[in-house]
């Protein structure tokens, strides 16, 4: 039994601010220990379900929040970026199942704390085959190319509705439920790990029932940016096609070309504005 995990930070318990989800935040190096204390519950929670190996992989930001000597010590940890599947970065047929731990809802979800699509300052919405998805779809959509389910999501509870939405009856773990984007009701962290390890244990058990999650092809992405600047230069990508203003579209033959394609978009998008990654 193999065990998957991407690991986002905004759907880390008590996390409502961007204070506390960056470097030049005030709480950050306090929100990187409540991570990987979420990493490690669901880690925890597959070792005793039975998994042998569990590769996590830091999924926010610069991809270095994680402490690699807090981790469980059971765990491969990939971290940094850039890497060519970002927040997928090794998922491989080799697994059986993935966990999203840590994860927050589209961009554009009402009460979702911290929502948005993996560049907040550039995605404005994204679709594919004309329905919105956000991090949890696009990822899912990764791993399905794969042939591996998403059995678990933790995250505020607009997360994980949407999460249960897209993939059915998983297992998730609602962590917080949020009043507006920036201010939730959190349950205590210590009730979070126990929460997540149980339903870790599930989720592993569930990998032979629950589906990998795919969409019939041809695969058609569009992205809304935030301004027009940001989709004149994804428009730059071959094959890319302007529908208007700020909107690119882009047909493809698998999830990962498409996925590949966005990640192009958001980068092109992203030179635009003068400020870092
Ligand atoms: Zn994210």
């Amino acid at each position: 039994m193999k065990v998957y995990i991407s690991a986002d930070l905004e759907g880390v318990c008590g996390v409502v601010h961007r204070d506390q989800t960056g470097e030049e935040g005030k709480d950050y190096e306090k929100v990187r220990r409540w991570m990987t204390a979420e990493v490690n519950s669901a880690i925890e929670g597959a070792l005793a379900a039975g998994a042998r190996k569990i590769l996590v992989n830091d999924s926010h930001g610069d991809m270095r929040n994680i402490l690699p000597d807090e981790l469980h010590p059971k765990a491969l940890l990939i971290s940094g970026s850039l890497k060519p599947l970002s927040m997928m970065e090794g998922i491989s047929r080799e697994f059986d199942c993935v966990f999203f731990v840590g994860y927050h809802a589209a961009m554009g979800t009402r009460s979702a704390i911290l929502d948005h699509s993996y560049y907040g300052q550039v995605v404005s919405e994204v679709k594919v085959n004309g329905r919105m998805v956000g991090e949890v779809g696009l990822n899912a959509l990764v791993a399905g190319a794969f042939g591996v389910p998403v059995t678990l999501v933790t995250g505020d509870r607009g997360a994980v509705v949407q999460a249960r939405g897209l993939l059915g009856p998983i297992e998730t773990v609602a962590v917080k439920e949020a009043t507006t984007r920036y201010a939730a009701r959190s349950i205590h962290p210590s009730e979070a790990h126990r929460l997540i390890r149980d339903a870790a244990s599930r989720a592993v058990a569930l990998s032979a029932r629950i589906k990998p999650f795919r969409l019939k092809p041809p695969f058609r992405l569009t992205m809304r940016f935030i301004n027009s600047g940001m989709a004149d230069g994804a428009a730059i990508l071959p094959r890319t096609k302007r529908l208007d203003g700020t909107t690119t579209e882009y047909v493809a033959k698998d999830p990962i070309e498409m996925f590949q394609a966005m990640q192009v978009w958001v980068t092109l998008g992203a030179s635009t504005i003068p400020i870092r990654r």
